[in-house]
């Protein structure tokens, strides 16, 4: 599954011909986005900006409450994955299309069936094909003023999503052909600093990943972004890790990847066996591992992490 349209690379943003009536949901400030809207040329739209990071289910309704009767015709997710994910749900909810604009790179959410809403404030990662965007706007126009931290923990998702998405057992030859090529230009991106191919490989990442799903480097990642490590900069270590214990015919460039980006070791406040406890049930991961993983398999890569420096 993926978007019934993509538009993609320099200028895509701004030849895109919007619905009249559409409205913009964005998490950022006036002074950012009048520029992005301007840059778009649209004209005829509303606006909702005071969603906030992490949206809740409650927002949601907020929204579709307040434009309830004012004949939206498209919803238009603009800003990171809190946007495009308000969007999605709210679509699912109206069944008025959305069109989704992300402009920080990494999660490839603008092409997947994937979805993370807060119930009662705890984070639920959703899937549903209603959550699908009508269309994807992927234009590296937005890239500029990221700062390098948001940047590279984004490209580190990418590069992980695309790899463990290779090698996941829901993998077939399509979408590894996807993962396959995201993988390549994202390397490129990063070692031969060339920024600006970032958004198409994330674009890419998203619609194999999306197909396949992520492994046992994202289920490790978890126990670290408890403790508040970026879910970008958790992949570093527990990808490259989850990498080696695959056997994975990347674990060596992701490997590059991560030490090109200057990412730091881990800590875990938590103990390995308590921790342990807490990646076993994650099944929706760990089924989908190319190698079954015991919860002893979990404790030696999560000494490696913490105890060696994988990176190295
Ligand atoms: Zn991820």
């Amino acid at each position: 599954m993926m978007p019934k349209k993509i538009a993609f690379g320099k200028n895509a943003a701004k030849e895109f011909e919007y619905p009249k009536k559409s409205l913009i949901i964005t998490t950022t400030t006036p002074d950012i986005y009048n520029k992005w809207i301007d840059y778009m040329g649209i004209t005829d739209y509303e606006l909702y900006d005071k969603a906030s990071p992490d949206p809740a289910i409650e927002t949601v309704e907020q929204i579709k409450k307040e434009y309830e009767g004012r004949q939206i015709s498209s919803y238009i997710g603009l800003g990171g994955g809190s946007s495009m994910d308000l969007c999605k749900y709210l679509s699912k909810l109206t069944g008025i299309p959305k069109i989704l604009i992300p402009t920080t790179f990494g999660t490839g959410a603008e092409m997947t069936t994937y979805a993370v809403i807060s119930f009662e404030h705890k984070k639920k990662l959703l899937q549903d094909e209603a959550f699908l965007a009508d269309a994807a706007i992927v234009d590296p126009y937005f890239l500029p003023g990221t700062p390098f931290n948001i940047m590279r923990n984004s490209a580190c998702d990418a590069a992980a999503q695309a790899s463990e998405g290779y090698d996941s057992k829901l993998s077939n030859p399509f979408t590894k052909l996807f993962c396959k090529e995201a993988f390549e230009i994202l390397e490129d991106a990063i070692i031969n600093d060339k920024p600006h191919l970032l958004p198409y490989g994330a674009m890419l990442s998203g619609i194999g990943f999306g197909n396949s799903s992520t492994t046992l480097g994202h289920a490790l990642s978890y126990v670290f972004s408890n403790e508040g490590v970026p879910h970008g900069y958790s992949l570093s270590s527990c990808t490259t890790v989850a990498h080696k214990f695959n056997e994975s015919i990347f674990y060596e460039r992701f490997k590059k990847i991560c030490q090109k980006l200057k990412f730091e070791p881990l800590k875990l406040k938590q103990p390995l066996e308590e921790a342990a406890e807490v990646i076993m049930p994650d099944r929706g991961h760990l089924d989908n591992n190319p190698r079954e993983v015991t919860r002893a398999d979990i404790i030696k890569c999560l000494d490696e992490i913490v105890n060696s420096n994988p990176l190295a």
